[in-house]
């Protein structure tokens, strides 16, 4: 060991270990916010590309933590994941996504579809039944409420994947695929699966309409969509020009800070009444 100089192993280990204790530390405080009602919804809106208004938008979760403010799902989601917190936080927004829903509905308020996020883990045989309880509960129709989940459930492929989406897709509900692009499934592959509408990762927006390969896999993802007779969502536009290239494409919604922002319910609640237009 060179003197001054922190062996390389050591230092690794440290910031493993500095990593677990951060870990440890999110898990236990998100525990407490379940308990303590830090969680709150966002929305962020889907406008249609043809009409400008909004058709649609997706519940995403925030902690308003007391000392280090509102904190980014970024941060804590895949804590929740790893930990097998996500089952309790994901029952909570189902919960408080159907609760919003019914209470925008008793005052009478045209609300589009609100999408709900799953992770790969809530995703059990008796998610169906889960998700109709919440629902009978709370009055919710199946248009209502939509559900996004992630590509990597798709490679998982077990058969009893098709059959919990196909019982989803049976209580009426539409079935959206998340961050497309950035797994590994094929059109061949989605075949497979019911799912009625596809969202174009932000990874692949964000060079639009410079940057050749963008352009290219988003030109793919859109014509294969459409032989599918998917909807199109483009996720994280920000500009004019990307939103002129995906209308061009014949992309369906936009949903990005070109629009807006995921905001409070109250504020999209606003929105909604003010009649905001692309
Ligand atoms: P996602 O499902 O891909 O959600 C879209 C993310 O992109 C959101 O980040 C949103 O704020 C951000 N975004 C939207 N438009 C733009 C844009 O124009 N520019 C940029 N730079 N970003 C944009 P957010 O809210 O931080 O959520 C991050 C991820 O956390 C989500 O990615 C989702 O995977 C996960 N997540 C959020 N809420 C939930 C939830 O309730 N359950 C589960 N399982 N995961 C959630
Ligand atoms: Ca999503
Ligand atoms: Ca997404
Ligand atoms: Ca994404």
């Amino acid at each position: 060991v060179v003197p001054g100089q922190v062996p390389a192993l050591l230092f690794y280990s440290e910031e493993m270990n500095q990593r677990a204790k951060e870990h440890l530390r999110i898990e236990s405080e998100l525990r407490l916010a379940l308990a303590n009602k830090e969680l709150l919804l966002y929305y962020q809106p889907k406008v249609s590309l043809r009409s400008g208004r909004i058709v649609g938008a997706e519940a995403l979760l925030r902690w308003r933590h007391p000392v280090r403010g509102l904190v980014s799902p970024g941060v804590f989601i895949p804590v929740a994941e790893e930990t097998g917190l996500i089952y309790e936080l994901g029952n909570w927004v189902l919960e408080e996504a159907c609760r919003q829903i019914a209470a925008w509905r008793d005052a009478n308020l045209m609300m589009p579809p609100i999408a709900v996020n799953l992770s790969a883990r809530q995703f059990d045989s008796h998610l169906p039944e889960r998700v109709a309880d919440v629902m009978a509960r709370h009055h919710v129709h199946p248009e209502q409420l939509m559900l996004e989940i992630t590509e990597s459930l798709l490679v998982r492929g077990a058969e009893n994947v098709i059959a919990i989406m196909n019982e989803l897709v049976a209580m009426g509900l539409s079935l959206a695929l998340d961050d497309f692009g950035t797994g590994y499934s094929s059109l061949a592959y989605l075949k497979k699966f019911p799912i009625s509408t596809l969202k174009i990762d932000r990874a692949f927006v964000v060079g639009l309409p410079f940057e050749e390969n963008d352009c290219a896999i988003a030109r793919a993802i859109v014509t294969m969509a459409k032989q599918l007779r998917q909807e199109i969502v483009a996720e994280g536009v920000e500009t004019i020009e990307q939103m002129g290239f995906l209308r061009e494409l014949g992309c369906d919604q936009l949903q990005g800070y070109l629009f807006s922002q995921p905001i409070a319910a109250a504020d999209f609640e606003r929105m909604l009444r003010e009649g905001k237009r692309l």
